[in-house]
């Protein structure tokens, strides 16, 4: 019985002591350092109890920069950091951490007038907070990428106020698009490199037959309102709004150009087929128009319009993830003369492949977005 007081006694004195020397909540922040330093600094500070690894609260707190509370009826402490609570009661060798019981193998315990906390905790905390870095299977990577410079030859595409032409813009665009992409280590394919006429049939089986990984289209768009500019991103949807419908029918009308290569209407299994391979690449194209808004929408004096669905031929038949850039507006004067000019062009086409960068770097880092 004696002895029992006197136990209790030193625990008040020691209650006592880390209220006064912690104010009751306890917030240890210091920098973060390596994880390998921290594994290293904390070894460093165990001690053996019995047959046991222990460190002191203080020192476990400030490796793993955590926050802890400490209940004094409950004799209970409760560890806390972003991502990760644990709770321990004095005397128990189990914990809570996260909301599942850990066995630490032996008590949390008082240790001359501090607390100290079996280091197998510490092992258990490390693995939620320094989780191992994932594994990436490799498989998905964007090695190649086709770029397609709309129009061209006897399909002028839009012609602007100053007799600007889309296929001229839209070419040198995508050259210098070639060119960055290419410094970045992917490999890009045009669907032409001078001026002459493609058909959009023949544009995405040169994509589909190089097993392009991306199908990007470049164009520069035009309104009956002379106001109007900015850049936009399609990706292929047949939800489309008036305008979108508008501006397909205007991208579209190529086909009459074209000499026998009309779509045939797809069989209702191919079409099913179609839509499946469709729905995968639509999610991705939307990923990679995205990015490359981001990328776009800093460069400053440019209309951002977003990114928008709309059914163009050109994208149909891509097995790959397409989209479709109408880079400006050449019915706009100011618009039509900044896309000849060379520097415009370059910024241009370095935003738009900082957007592809970035699209090819969450897709390989999340394994085709399986992650
Ligand atoms: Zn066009």
């Amino acid at each position: 019985m004696q002895n029992l007081k006197i136990k209790n006694l030193n625990f008040l004195l020691i209650t006592f002591h880390l209220l006064l020397a912690t104010s009751f909540f306890g917030c240890a922040t210091y920098p973060r350092r390596k994880e390998t330093k921290e594994a290293v600094f904390l070894t460093e500070k165990t001690f053996r109890l019995g047959r046991t690894d222990y460190v002191y609260l203080r020192d476990l707190c400030r490796v793993y920069d955590l926050a802890w509370e400490w209940d004094v009826l409950g004799e209970r402490l409760t560890l806390y950091r972003e991502g990760l609570k644990v709770s321990l009661a004095l005397g128990s060798s189990f914990a809570l951490l996260n909301e599942q019981i850990i066995d630490l193998k032996d008590k949390l315990r008082i240790h001359n007038n501090e607390i100290a906390v079996p280091f197998s905790l510490s092992l258990e905390m490390a693995k939620i907070i320094f989780p191992p870095p994932r594994v990436i299977s490799g498989i998905y990577k964007i090695r190649r990428v086709v770029i397609d410079p709309g129009h061209g030859g006897r399909d002028p595409g839009a012609i602007g106020p100053g007799g600007i032409k889309e296929k001229d813009v839209v070419l040198e665009i995508a050259k210098r698009l070639k060119n960055f992409l290419e410094n970045m280590g992917i490999e890009v394919i045009l669907t032409r490199e001078r001026d002459r006429f493609v058909s959009l049939w023949r544009r995405t089986h040169l994509a589909n037959t190089k097993r392009a990984d991306l199908f990007i289209s470049i164009h520069a768009n035009s309104s009956r309102y002379r106001q109007a500019s900015g850049l936009e991103i399609y990706y292929l949807s047949d939800r489309m709004d008036e305008s979108s419908k508008a501006l397909a029918r205007l991208e579209n009308a190529v086909l009459e150009f074209e000499e026998g290569q009309f779509f045939t209407e797809n069989t209702a299994l191919a079409a099913t087929l179609w839509d499946i391979v469709q729905t995968q690449n639509r999610a991705q194209a939307l990923r990679l128009a995205k990015h490359i808004e981001d990328c776009v929408g800093m460069m400053e004096d440019l209309d951002k319009r977003g990114v928008k669905g709309a059914n163009f031929y050109v994208l149909r038949g891509a097995n790959m993830p397409a989209i479709l850039i109408e880079t400006g507006f050449i019915s706009n004067l100011m618009e039509s003369r900044r896309l000849a000019d060379p520097a415009y062009s370059q910024k241009l086409a370095e935003a738009i492949g900082r957007g592809i960068l970035a699209y090819k770097e969450e897709y390989e880092k999340t394994d085709g977005f399986t992650r």
